[in-house]
């Protein structure tokens, strides 16, 4: 037991919170397996966690008994929030629940930086919460790590090297920035509706400043660019940069005949500045 509340599957039944497809809700109840999710995220003592999506609550406790001295909770469905409330009331002062969209919500307002993110993510909006957190102008961002369920699928994608099917715009932004690694992978049966798909916990640590340097603006623009044709050669994909793209491209040290797939990131870094440059 990890804590003197009720177990989940009642918490569930008492306030009645059936999962609902449209909110992206597959719930995790085993309060054992929460806790080690929560410790994936690192030493949890004093730390400011923002979670996303906490539902239920089952993350959110592993989190709390873990030690975590504030957590800052934002969920859209205002079902949870009862549910929500009893474990506010067990944990006094530290979990701080918000009723909203977490693609709306100014965690600096309530957190003291760094914090860490620890999310069992909602899919329809996974990706681009790790985006955002990942493009900010300015680097280092205001947390120092990001722990994060995804379909495993998009793990996979944001882990690829070069070469590899999964390699992507993903993989280019999360690598740039951060240590990136997948620290656990689940079975559908884990959750609560299981969803079709197994998933994985991908762990992010913010590096003190990027591999290489480049405009995040540009560098986002170019690999989106190069990746939306990722079977095309860079020299038709990159088109859109302007006529002089050959050029830009030599600069950069990469062949204009080359696929986006087999271009590793300090090379995109290099192409940035030459595009930035032009
Ligand atoms: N953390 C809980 C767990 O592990 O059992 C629930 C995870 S469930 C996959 C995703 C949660 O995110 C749901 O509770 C859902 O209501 C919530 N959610 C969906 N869209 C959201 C959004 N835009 N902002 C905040 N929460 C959202």
């Amino acid at each position: 037991m990890i804590d003197a509340l009720p177990p989940l599957r009642e918490v569930i039944a008492t306030h009645d919170l059936r999962a609902k497809k449209s909110m992206g809700q597959n719930f995790l109840l085993d309060l054992n397996l929460t806790a080690r999710i929560a410790r994936l995220s690192g030493p949890l003592e004093g730390a400011q966690v923002l979670e996303v999506g906490p539902g239920p609550g089952g993350l959110t406790r592993g989190l709390l008994a873990e030690g975590a001295g504030h957590v800052l909770a934002v969920e859209k469905d205002a079902r949870c929030l009862p549910a929500l409330a009893e474990i506010a009331a067990a944990y006094p002062g530290r979990l701080t629940v918000l009723n909203g969209d977490a693609l709306e919500v100014d965690a600096a307002a309530h957190l003291s930086a760094p914090w860490r993110v620890v999310a069992n993510l909602p899919y329809n909006v996974g990706t681009e919460l790790l985006v955002r957190w990942l493009t900010p102008a300015s680097w280092p961002p205001p947390w120092q790590s990001l722990t994060l369920m995804f379909q495993k699928e998009v793990a996979e994608r944001i882990v690829a090297a070069p070469g590899n099917k999964a390699y992507g715009r993903l993989a280019v932004l999360a690598q740039w920035r951060c240590d990136v690694r997948i620290a656990m992978t689940l079975p559908p049966e884990a959750f609560s509706p299981p969803p079709k798909v197994h998933s994985a916990v991908v762990h992010l640590t913010a590096l003190p400043a990027p591999r290489h340097e480049a405009d995040p603006a540009v560098l986002e623009r170019v690999v989106a660019m190069g990746f939306n044709q990722r079977r095309k050669m860079l020299r038709a994909a990159l088109k859109g940069l302007g006529p002089d793209i050959e050029d830009r491209l030599r600069a950069a040290g990469i062949p204009p005949t080359e696929r986006a797939e087999r271009v590793g990131l300090e090379a995109w870094c290099a192409l940035a500045r030459s595009v930035a440059q032009a």
